[in-house]
Order: C-alpha cells, then structure tokens, then sequence
C-alpha cells in the first residue's frame, strides 16, 4: 500500500516560526494525526485512519497494555489449562452492529449468553406491581424516544427532567416503593448507581441511545445477547498488532493547540509535533491532561463534574463443569445483597469448564477486604444459590475498576444539572481537537459498540478537518 502524502516538512517549518528554539528542540516525531487511549474508541478511531491511509497518525496508550475498559483474564484448572474470561467488557448486544463487525473481520466468534433453566430471583412480584413496571417502562421509552437523539439537552422538557433524579421522577408520578426499588435494581444493573443519584434525563437519554430500556435489561436479542469467545480485549490486541508501530505506550501530560499545529507531551518527555488530536476515553480522564491554552469553561466544568460512579468489582470462577446446569438452574441470580448483586452463566458449554460472572457489592465493607476473604464470602452467597458444589471452585479472579490506573470506575451515569449545563461540549470538536470514547456516543453509549462508533466519527471528523486545512493552505 502507498504511505500517505508526507506533509511533515511544511508542518516544521510552522512550528519552527513559532516555537522557540528549546521547545522546537524537544520534537522527537511528527505526525498528522494523534489518537490518545487505546481503548475500543482510540483503536477503532485508529483502525479507520488506517484503512482509509489518507494521513500519518500515532496511538498513545497510557497504560502497558491496550483494551481500556476491555480485559482478558485467565482461570487455570488444576491441570494447568486456561480459559479467559472478560474481568471488563463481556456482551455484544443483538443490534451492536459495528462490534459484530469488527468481530467477523477480526476472525474472532461469539457465543450465545447461556441461559437455559430457571434464574434464581426475588419471589414472584404481586401483579400489581408488575402491572406498575410495565407502566414505567412503557412510559419510560416513551419519553425517551422523544429526545433529539444527537443532542438530548435540547428537548423540550430537557431542563425539567434534567433537574430531578429518576427516583424523584418515579415518586413525583406516585409509583408503589416497591416497583421504585424494581426499577432502581434494574437500572443499577446497567449504570451500576442508584436512581436516586442519576438524572432523570440523562436516564432517558441512556435508554434512548439504546432504543429502549428492554434493550438495555434482556439477554436474547439485548445488550447482553452474546459473548466473545476469545475474549472482549482480544479485538483490541488484534488492532493492536494491524496498527503495529502506530501504537506507543506512554500516558500524555500535555497537549498544546498552536493552531496550526499542536504539541503532545508525554510522561516519557517525548514531545510529538501534530496537527490534530483524538481523545478517546471518559471524560473525567481527561481532567489528567494539561491543555495549552485551557479548555473552554464549559468544557473544563463537564471534566470535572463527570463524576464516574462507584464502579464495581467484577469476578469468576471456575468449577471443573457448569453443575448449575444439572439442577435445572441458569446461573444466573438477580437477589442484590450485602456480598454480591448478580451473577451469570458464561460457560462455552455444557460439557467444558464452568465459567461463573459475578458481579461483586462495590460497597467500602466489601473493598475492605482482602481477596481471599472476599472469595470466601462470596462462595458463602453462591452456596446458597446454588448448593454446596459453589464450594468447589477451583480458580477465582476480580477485577476492582475504581483500582485500575486510567479507568477511574466502568460506568459514568451524570448527576443533575450536568447534562443539560454541559454536555454540549461533549463531542464537539473543540479548535485542534476532536472528542470520542463511548460517553460521546449516540447510539450505545455506555457500551463497546458506542466507543467503537464513536472512534470511526472522530477519525473522519479529524480527517475532514485535515482535507479542509491543507487544501486552503
Ligand atoms: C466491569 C465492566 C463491565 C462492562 N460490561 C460491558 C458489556 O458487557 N458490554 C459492553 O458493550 N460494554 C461493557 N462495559 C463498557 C465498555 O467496557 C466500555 O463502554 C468501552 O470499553 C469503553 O471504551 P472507550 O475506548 O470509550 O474507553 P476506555 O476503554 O476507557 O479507553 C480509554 C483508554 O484511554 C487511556 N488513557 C486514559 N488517559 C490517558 C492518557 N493521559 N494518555 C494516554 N492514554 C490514556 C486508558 O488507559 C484507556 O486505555 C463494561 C465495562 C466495565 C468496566
């Protein structure tokens, strides 16, 4: 393949008129683009700039490994043999159409989310209640569906529902505390924090850009319709290796927007001379990067205000075969307690290792807890689910995400007031510099498919503006 036109040489000497001597001195590379966060957002936005092979670009990855939010793990038998499991990102949803493809051209396959036999769950909600639900629900995705999908802020009741929780709402329409609490546990599957700490629009708008809140709660034909059988990251370890030496680790301090060129600074001291910049991660990650000048208020304040939410501490287990399975029971548990909030089935099959997701209580008490004693304690809940065999696992591993650096928690739900103050400047490309990772999306946000989209937006947003500035230089 031909390299792209090398527009390196007029771009120093821009920089050259501009910067000092010590600061043009400290350029060790120079390139058109800079993609920052090797997540599924930077690698997709990279992915695209490759293909297309219009510009040179770099990917600056902050950690020593690429997957963001994506982690393949491993579990080991006790004759050594291992199996991964995802400790990030673990379901491709039936309509998550980019991921799918992105999994068939990568030469990676899913498998659908096991659930034959019964879940264990609260007991049977009185027919009122359900009745309640389907009420909320409905209306709900009815609300939700009137949002301007690109821009949720500006519905016409976008201050209103902006300015109140979703359990305010649920209140203020007078719905039974126990369909709140319904409700709230659902939405906390999704969002991992309670309604009473996310704004009501800013709930709708996540319901919105996944079509409904069905989408978002099922496993067939949802979110959480399949699983990648090689693991979620190793999509990512795949572009890794097609993006080759495009891809370098090293976290970014600093970046500078001289107009017609900027400057990237990272911890390494290497200083990279580009013309634009792509930032693929949450929001609130960004607050760990110097911007030269500084960002525009707005923008500043929606850092700092994306608060992410408590996050949660995701495991497996491993038992020598799925036992659930032969009690006539799915795996899956949806009874919140003090140990544990969920659990699910993500065995390749029924003859294989049995392969146990297990969403751990983020609660203080819990994190206070050595690993071995959180094990014990959540063998101890699994026992009760699902009988004494859960004793007999043979390997267990967590991830905490509040713990992981550069990651700052999984899911990002935003307060009150915010949305609606802010999130204008979410997306929009701001003088040198374009936006993505899965916050910025409008379909999936939240989810692998929205940070993927996001990252193909960017790069031909960044390539667009790229064709624009060199053609009327
Ligand atoms: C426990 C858990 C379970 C999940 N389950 C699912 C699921 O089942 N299905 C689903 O679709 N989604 C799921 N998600 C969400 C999904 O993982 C994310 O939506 C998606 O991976 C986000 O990708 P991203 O590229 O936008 O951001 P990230 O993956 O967060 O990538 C951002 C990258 O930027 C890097 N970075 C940050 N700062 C700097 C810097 N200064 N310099 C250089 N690099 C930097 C970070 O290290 C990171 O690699 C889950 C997430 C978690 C944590």
């Amino acid at each position: 393949m031909k390299a792209p036109t090398d527009h390196t040489t007029n771009l120093k000497h821009l920089a050259s008129q501009v910067l000092d001597n010590v600061n043009f001195e400290s350029v060790k590379d120079v390139t058109d683009i800079v993609v920052i966060g090797g997540g599924l957002a930077g690698l997709a936005a990279a992915k695209q700039l490759s293909d297309q092979n219009r510009y040179h670009f770099k990917l600056l990855e902050a950690k020593s490994r690429v997957g963001g939010r994506t982690l393949n793990q491993q579990v080991t038998t006790t004759d050594g043999e291992r199996h991964i499991v995802d400790g990030g990102a673990q379901w491709v949803g039936a309509t998550h159409i980019h991921m799918q493809s992105l999994i068939a051209e990568l030469g990676f396959s899913t498998f659908t989310t096991p659930q034959e036999g019964e879940p264990i769950s609260q007991d049977d909600l009185p027919a009122q209640v359900q009745n309640e639900l389907a009420t909320i629900r409905a209306t709900l995705n009815r609300l939700a569906a009137s949002l301007p999908i690109h821009a949720p802020w500006l519905a016409q009741s976008a201050q209103a529902w902006d300015g109140i929780t979703a359990y305010d709402w649920c209140v203020g329409q007078g719905y039974s505390a126990t369909a709140i609490e319904e409700l709230d546990y659902s939405v906390r599957s999704f969002l991992a924090a309670p309604i009473a700490q996310i704004s009501f629009l800013f709930l709708l708008h996540y319901i919105r850009s996944a079509g409904s809140i069905e989408q978002l709660e099922v496993i067939t034909g949802g979110a959480q319709d399949r699983i990648i059988k090689e693991g979620a990251q190793s999509i990512c370890l795949a572009l890794q290796q097609q993006l080759a030496e495009h891809v370098q680790f090293d976290a970014v301090t600093k970046v500078e927007d001289h107009g017609e060129f900027c400057l990237v600074s990272c911890q390494s001291g290497q200083v990279i001379l580009c013309q634009r910049v792509i930032f693929a991660m949450a929001p609130s990650l960004l607050g760990n990067i110097q911007f030269e000048p500084p960002l525009l208020s707005n923008k500043r304040q929606l850092i700092e205000q994306w608060d992410t939410s408590e996050g949660s501490i995701k495991a497996h287990l491993l038992y020598t075969r799925p036992f659930w399975r032969a009690q006539g029971l799915s795996g899956i548990s949806f009874i919140p307690n003090e140990v544990l909030t969920s659990t699910f089935d993500c065995s390749r099959n029924s003859n294989g290792p049995g392969l146990l997701t297990v969403f751990v209580n983020s609660s203080d008490a819990m994190r206070a807890l050595s690993l071995d004693e959180r094990k014990e304690q959540v063998l101890e809940v699994l026992s009760q689910f699902f009988g004494n065999e859960a004793f007999e696992a043979v390997d267990y591993v967590e991830t905490d995400w509040q713990a992981v650096p550069y990651q700052r928690g999984c899911e990002s739900p935003l307060a009150v007031g915010k949305l609606t103050q802010f999130a204008d400047n979410l997306k929009k490309p701001l003088g040198s510099f374009h936006f993505c990772g899965t916050e910025t999306a409008d379909i999936w946000t939240g989810y692998m498919e929205g940070a993927v989209a996001s990252g193909y937006r960017a790069a031909e947003e960044a390539a667009q503006a790229l064709d624009h500035q060199l053609f009327s230089l």
